[in-house]
């Protein structure tokens, strides 16, 4: 038995290869025919030019089809005219001892009625330029409504040459029930945008030299004023709801400071650094490998040998001091043939390393500019779009239904899309218009902090106190913020603002509370000493004038624990989501509550049909209860 018979051909095309010379399969076709001979599955294959792609999908092509049904089953899109006329040549030749198959190319500067007319004949596989392609369906001189399989040849190439509209347009004209494959030797950010766009778990497989760093992570930086790349963050994980990354600082310490900060605004976030005992270390891991964790936090050290597949987006939240490093973080994402970012967030300062890097990857940096307010607000309400359509009905909720609908039958369907919408857009716009200016924080214009903090630190009639107890009192902002709401029996979001000093601190509340806060702390004891809480004169805005130098002092005295407030506390949308089940207080800790089923990181259909198809409103519908927006 020949190795192409081990493979699953049968007769007739044994005998064709046995004409065509071919002794043993490429690797691309022993990975490939079997799969795709056995099953209907989409497949992502990537291999270099002159591999034998061709027949890694014309073989299993022509086995599959229905030579009795003169119906189109196959399209193949391939660049050019050339490629179009070989691949049909090729499976003409494949397929020579198979009565009744035809395969019809279709390309431009050619007639296209005599293409057509060859069609109607019966043309169970086409070959063609997606530009002749598009053409054909918009003269209804092609029926690929039906078709079972289709082809993406050579996808990066299709894509360079400016394909990608008629691409899109041609399968939004195939069944989604139909298989697709896409073969290219490149995995530019493109062709990963069609996979996802238009493939459903596919098999993937990547045959010769493993597609190195080069093609599958694409590069970026962000250029920022030093104080804004926490901010800069954040917004970069809004806008990518589905984003599963290492966030790479410098130091041990940054990484723990960051990820509190991301933990206390709400993300998903871990450190991981060599101040963890082994057994916290591999619980991180194993969060991280669970999808609990959407931003892990690390050290270089400590990051080494991360070996986690899917990975989206490598983030140099710092850049390494050498910058040899980049290349071992980058390659952290873009594994196993998946597409991979690696982003940089950069200052005016470290511009000339980026220069060094693109000369060490041999690979150019894009620089971008961090989203706006309006750009994220689109992102997570087209997310929360894709989540209400992509949510299964648990039928626990029919229960619930009647008293339901009696609140909402008055309302239309669009209204009623309207307002369940706007639960989220409220929220994102009110951040929206108060952080308008951040958007332009690269340009460097940004004023000094004291004129324009107050952004969405606006009390809004918020009470602000004061409470002589503090980090002397081993308090830090966490936990005097659990310990009030304990003490106060008040929830998760009514204390806010908690801000740390030395011998006293600063908390809001709504003026709701007053009453309670003013009795109840004013009639407490710790340890001994009576509590003194007073409304503070500074009405709420108080940040601004307490938060000087002393209180800068004091806070990095709390061992470790990051000062939240100042130019992180910039809000974003996350700043509320989940708090729930937000755990509050725990360094380097987790939340775990984050849907993990919703990411896989490969290429899948359903995600909405923009690519950054955000995935990330849990304030709606994931959320056991209502809340507010925090403020701090
Ligand atoms: P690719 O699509 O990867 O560029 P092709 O499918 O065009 O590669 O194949 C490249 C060349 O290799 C063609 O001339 C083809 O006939 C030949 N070829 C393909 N498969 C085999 C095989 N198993 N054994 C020998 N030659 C092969
Ligand atoms: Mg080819």
């Amino acid at each position: 038995m020949n190795k192409f018979e081990q493979l699953g051909l049968n007769e007739s095309l044994l005998k064709a290869i046995l004409d065509l010379g071919f002794e043993n399969p490429s690797e691309v076709q022993e990975k490939a025919i079997p799969l795709l001979l056995e099953k209907d599955t989409d497949m992502v294959a990537l291999a270099q030019t002159g591999t034998g792609k061709t027949a890694a999908f014309g073989f299993p092509l022509i086995q599959k089809i229905d030579a009795d049904n003169r119906n189109t089953q196959a399209l193949v899109l391939s660049p050019t005219r050339e490629l179009c006329l070989q691949i049909t040549n090729e499976l003409k030749n494949y397929s020579k001892y198979e009565k009744g198959i035809n395969v019809v190319a279709v390309y431009g500067g050619a007639s296209i009625t005599e293409q057509a007319r060859e069609i109607k004949r019966g043309a169970q596989i086409i070959v063609a330029t997606p530009g002749r392609m598009q053409d054909m369906i918009n003269r209804g001189l092609v029926n690929i409504k039906n078709i079972d399989y289709c082809v993406l040849d050579e996808a990066d190439e299709m894509l360079n040459m400016g394909f990608y509209d008629d691409i899109v347009s041609i399968l939004s004209d195939t069944p989604d029930e139909k298989s697709t494959w896409l073969f290219s030797a490149t995995m530019p950010q493109e062709v990963a945008r069609i996979a996802k766009q238009f493939m459903s778990e596919p098999v993937e497989i990547t045959v010769g030299t493993k597609n190195s760093g080069s093609s599958t992570v694409s590069h970026e930086f962000y250029l920022v004023n030093a104080r804004d790349r926490y901010e800069a963050l954040k917004r970069l994980a809004d806008a990518n709801p589905d984003i599963f990354s290492v966030v790479f600082c410098r130091t041990k310490r940054d990484t723990q400071a960051i990820a509190e900060k991301l933990i206390e605004d709400g993300y998903s976030a871990a450190a991981l650094h060599g101040d963890l005992s082994q057994a916290q270390r591999d619980g991180v891991m194993k969060s991280f490998r669970g999808r609990q964790i959407q931003m892990l936090v690390a050290t270089d050290v400590a990051a080494r040998g991360i070996d986690v597949d899917n990975v989206t987006h490598v983030v140099n939240y710092q850049l390494p001091d050498e910058i040899e490093t980049y290349n071992h973080r980058s390659g952290r994402t873009g594994r196993a043939g998946k597409l991979g970012t690696s982003i940089v967030i950069v200052t005016k300062s470290e511009l000339r390393k980026i220069y060094s890097i693109e000369r060490i990857i041999k690979q150019k940096f894009e620089e971008k500019t961090i989203p706006s307010g309006i750009e994220i607000c689109e992102i997570q309400l087209l997310h929360l779009a894709n989540k209400i359509k992509d949510t299964e009905v648990d039928h626990e909720i029919d229960n619930y239904l009647p008293a339901i609908n009696n609140v909402l039958e008055d309302l239309s369907k669009e209204e009623l899309i309207k307002k369940m919408v706007s639960v989220e857009f409220n929220r994102f716009i009110t951040y929206y218009k108060k952080n308008r200016d951040i958007s332009a924080q690269s340009s460097g214009e940004r004023r000094e902090r004291g004129d324009s903090e107050p952004r969405e630190f606006n009390n809004n009639g918020a009470v602000r106190y004061f409470v002589n107890i503090g980090s002397r009192d081993n308090f830090d902002w966490m936990s005097l913020k659990d310990y009030l709401k304990e003490t106060l029996d008040l929830g998760r979001d009514d204390v806010f603002k908690v801000d740390v000093k030395e011998g006293f601190s600063f908390f809001n509340t709504d003026p709701e509370h007053t009453d309670k806060v003013m009795d109840i702390l004013n009639n407490v004891q710790l340890e001994g000493r009576r509590i003194n809480v007073e409304i503070s004169k500074n009405d709420g805005g108080g940040r601004r004038d307490h938060n000087n130098r002393g209180g800068r002092r004091d806070s990095s005295k709390r061992d470790g624990n990051f000062a939240p407030r100042r130019e992180g506390s910039g809000g974003g949308f996350r700043s509320d989501r989940n708090s729930s089940s937000r755990r509050e207080g725990s360094s380097g800790g987790f939340r775990n509550d984050r849907n993990s089923s919703s990411r896989e990181g490969g290429f899948r259909r359903n995600e909405g049909s923009s690519d950054r198809a955000p995935r990330r409103s849990e304030s709606f519908g994931d959320s056991p209860k209502p809340r507010r927006p925090r403020r701090d």
